[in-house]
């Protein structure tokens, strides 16, 4: 009942002219795919160029992060329209990095989750535990803050619009992936608090993605778990052949 999502993280990386290059060699590959939704985030310099490329495609486009005000003084930022301005349905919200290098608190993020899916985009929303706070047993512990400040006001109607990525920060990049029971183990806390939060129905609803160096070689056995609904892949999605098997994968 869940379709199941795999969705393409580019981060810095790919300049336009690649990344259009990039999504022209996937399209093909991709196109029979069914049961599954598919979507990139390419850099938010690329995202017209490969919005226009991904038309008449079976994929949808994302943006890596957005800002929380619709328009005004704030140097630097991307807000909700100039998103869907540029073909985008998605935005990542509180990936790691952004918690990390840029600093974003809880309070921010929950910001712009609500302005993102007020403004009509669907949102991939972060969420993970670093090594350290697994290795003091804080992962439940951890999980539950990001989910409840990060959710916070979410309104019922836009739950449906909603996606939770859980990310353990020490599998991202570091090609050490959770094993899949361990990445079921989360998951299936994570959709506890979301049914604290929001009712079981609506916990049962919501698709939790797995991210953290998913590859060709473990992306089928991560995504075969019960509360596994598809991945969130970073360096394996800048390949267009490596994306498209993890697609497959979850078909
Ligand atoms: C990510 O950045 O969201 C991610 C999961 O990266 P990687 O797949 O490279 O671990």
């Amino acid at each position: 009942m869940r379709v199941p999502l795999v969705a393409g993280n580019w981060k810095m990386h790919k300049l336009i002219r690649e990344s259009v290059e990039m999504v022209e060699a996937l399209i093909p590959l991709v196109k029979n795919a069914s049961g599954v939704e598919i979507v990139v985030c390419p850099p938010f310099t690329a995202l017209s160029a490969v919005g226009q490329a991904l038309q008449d495609s079976n994929i949808e486009q994302g943006a890596q992060d957005v800002f929380s005000e619709p328009e005004g003084a704030f140097t630097g930022a991307i807000s909700v329209p100039m998103v869907l301005d540029t073909g985008s349905r998605w935005a990542i919200v509180g990936h790691s990095e952004r918690r990390r290098v840029f600093r974003e608190s809880d309070a921010l993020l929950n910001e712009k989750l609500l302005a993102a899916l007020d403004g009509g985009l669907k949102v991939m929303f972060c969420i993970g535990e670093t090594l350290e706070e697994r290795e003091a047993g804080e992962m439940e512990h951890v999980l539950e803050r990001q989910l409840t400040n990060g959710l916070q006001s979410v309104p019922a109607d836009q739950t449906g619009a909603l996606v939770i990525a859980y990310e353990p920060v020490w599998a991202i990049g570091t090609g050490v992936n959770a094993e899949p029971n361990q990445a079921e183990e989360a998951h299936a806390f994570v959709r506890g608090i979301l049914a604290q939060q929001l009712g079981q129905t609506t916990a049962d609803g919501i698709r939790i993605l797995y991210g953290g160096s998913v590859k060709p070689s473990n992306a089928a056995e991560l995504m075969a778990q019960e509360n596994i609904d598809g991945s969130l892949v970073g360096g394996a999605s800048l390949n267009a052949n490596d994306f498209a098997e993890i697609v497959l994968a979850a078909t």
